[in-house]
């Protein structure tokens, strides 16, 4: 499972987990986003959350978890969470759905404030797969057009500086009391989160493997 603040990295990284493991990513903010995009009744009631930066409640997000991790390819194989848990009853809730089984690990990605604004500035993604870019450092081949799918590549709606305040702001009160929940239970692995994107993805595989080996021996 991955964690950290809006823009540290995790969508990116959390793709490349789960193709360098070969499974399943579940992000529920992807999730969420495909809902409202669907216009479907679930989705309008998300919106208003999304769009304020605001966090869905609990037992809305715990019973859509619970529904995807019961799947045959997650319940099999694994897979890498992202955005998800972001609370204590949500982490609560998801020991309970795994039992008898753990997680392997919680990889805490560290990025200073300063530098995850000026990732979310220019932060851009895929409306359609929901894809990451950055302006900067990682653009599309053809501008506005998505190297994957051939979506359109846009700017995240609550990727405005209002609804970033407003995310920052719930991940220090909702969200940072979860490194020591996860510390407590022995599963949390600290990685630097800036520096190429290739060096930081080595990183997180070297920790998920070593929390492997060590639940294996
Ligand atoms: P993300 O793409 O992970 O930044 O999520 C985008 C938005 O989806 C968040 O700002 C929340 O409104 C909602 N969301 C995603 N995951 C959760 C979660 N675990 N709990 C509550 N709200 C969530």
């Amino acid at each position: 499972m991955v964690l950290g603040k809006q823009g540290a990295g995790k969508g990116t990284q959390a793709v490349r987990l789960s193709r360098h493991y070969v499974v399943p990513h579940i992000a529920t903010g992807d999730t969420f986003r495909a809902a409202v995009r669907s216009g479907s009744k679930s989705g309008l009631k998300a919106k208003h959350y999304l769009d304020a930066g605001d966090l869905v409640p609990d037992e809305v997000v715990n019973g859509m978890v619970r529904e995807r991790l019961s799947h045959q390819d997650a319940d099999h194989r694994g897979f890498v969470l992202d955005g998800f848990p972001r609370t204590v009853g949500q982490a609560d809730a998801l020991m309970a759905m795994l039992e008898p089984h753990r997680l392997d690990v919680v990889l805490n990605l560290e990025v200073d404030t300063s530098e995850v604004l000026e990732r979310l500035a220019s932060r851009r993604v895929c409306a359609d797969c929901g894809a990451n870019y950055s302006v900067h450092d990682n653009p599309s081949r053809v501008l506005g057009i998505c190297d994957v799918c051939g979506g359109e590549v846009v700017q995240r709606d609550d990727d405005t500086e209002s609804a970033i305040r407003r995310r920052l702001e719930l991940y220090e009160r909702e969200t940072a009391p979860l490194i020591e929940w996860f510390a407590d239970r022995g599963l949390l692995a600290n990685v630097v989160g800036s520096g190429p994107p290739d060096e930081v993805t080595d990183r997180l595989v070297a920790e998920v493997d070593r929390y492997k080996r060590l639940a294996g021996s």
